[in-house]
């Protein structure tokens, strides 16, 4: 496998294609525009991890990375951002202190992995209503709208909109006229989004759109101002918005990170190239794992995500030559989750086209060769 050498020009095949679910890819331009200004942030001397988040170089960058942001989402005045800590994970505490509103009641549906740590996480501070679950059908599939029981007086209703482990996503959003809060992690901007279906929106930068440690939050306005009394500063979202995401010291280096992701994200076309280019892409690997008899997806059609795509072999016994084949050409982290075995390739914004190719090249191969 080429390695980047340090110094000269970076050309995509000069690195491994890599399809890790998260900390995950990024574009190769946006890594390289942050070594070029490492060392000397935009004639600061000294680097953006350097620099005091209050300084006027930092509050530019930030203010530019939020109307980016608005811009990519065409995002209405009535929604503000919020660049938090804490992962997606600590959301799924902040979601039921931030929006429970003296209620007693929230309701969550259940497609697997990730929804299930947020409703167990609800539990610490509400009563949990599961409205609809993909459990019988070992979470293969979304389930039909026409199967969700929600209840009127919930505080709100949560979705993952792609589970990122078990690889089914929502590719429509209900409206049941309740809050829709929903965590968007593995699918926040590769495609376009209508924000105004949600009440709520958080997503973790690790996957699609920077380095872990920046939580994005996009909330109604109409839902601020009725967090619990008990909840952390660094989570009150009424509170970190009157201080600019500032009421401690921000994630500067993944903020601004996700910046330049932004602009690169802009300068693709926008949402709209990206969806192109990713609905391009998993329909690729989808078509070779679906015309051979030696891959296998059990995930249901109409919800396969187009971000994280699990697959298994016939013969398992054969997954660690596959993966070791596969490193072997550079092509990295295609483990499936300890949970669910076999593979799984993720495929963000930042994974070219060329690397599902290889990918599928290499698994045509595969299957010819072995035994
Ligand atoms: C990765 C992921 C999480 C957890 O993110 P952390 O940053 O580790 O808290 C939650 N939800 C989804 C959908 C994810 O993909």
């Amino acid at each position: 496998m080429a390695l980047l050498a340090s110094g000269g020009s970076i050309d995509v095949k000069d690195r491994a294609f890599n399809f890790s679910p998260g900390p995950a890819a990024l574009p190769t331009k946006v890594l390289a525009e942050a070594r070029d200004e490492l060392l000397d942030f935009r004639g600061t001397g000294v680097s953006v991890m350097e620099m005091s988040h209050r300084s006027r170089e930092f509050m530019d960058m930030a203010e530019a990375a939020e109307a980016d942001l608005r811009t990519l989402l065409n995002m209405p005045r009535e929604y503000r951002v919020l660049f938090l800590q804490g992962g997606a994970t600590m959301q799924f505490s902040a979601v039921p202190l931030n929006l429970l509103g003296g209620k007693t009641k929230a309701d969550y549906v259940h497609t697997g992995h990730w929804s299930a740590k947020a409703i167990k996480e609800a539990r610490n501070f509400c009563a949990v209503h599961v409205a609809a679950s993909g459990e019988a059908s070992g979470f293969n599939h979304i389930p039909p709208l026409s199967e969700w029981r929600v209840r009127e007086d919930a505080a709100y209703l949560h979705i993952c909109g792609n589970e990122t482990i078990g690889g089914v996503q929502f590719h429509d959003y209900p409206d049941l006229g309740i809050s829709l809060a929903a965590d968007l992690s593995s699918d926040f901007l590769s495609r376009p989004l209508d924000v105004r279906r949600f009440g709520l929106i958080y997503a973790g930068a690790q996957k699609n759109f920077g380095p872990a440690g920046l939580t994005l939050v996009i909330v109604r306005e109409d839902l601020l101002g009725q967090a619990a009394p008990t909840t952390p500063t660094p989570v009150n979202y009424e509170v970190q918005l009157g201080a600019d995401s500032m009421s401690n010291t921000p994630p500067t280096f993944a903020w601004y990170m996700a910046g330049l992701v932004f602009k690169w994200l802009l300068r693709q076309g926008g949402l709209e190239a990206m969806a192109a280019c990713n609905e391009a892409k998993a329909t690729r690997l989808y078509e070779a794992i679906d015309n051979s008899n030696f891959y296998h997806s059990s995930v249901a059609l109409a919800d396969r995500s187009l971000m994280n795509i699990p697959f298994t072999l016939s013969e398992p016994r054969l997954d660690g030559a596959f993966l070791e084949g596969a490193e072997a050409r550079g092509l990295l982290n295609l483990k499936g989750h300890r949970s669910v075995g076999g593979m799984r390739a993720s495929l963000y914004n930042a994974v070219p086209k060329e690397a599902v190719v290889a990918l599928v090249e290499y698994m045509a191969e595969f299957e010819r060769k072995r035994a």
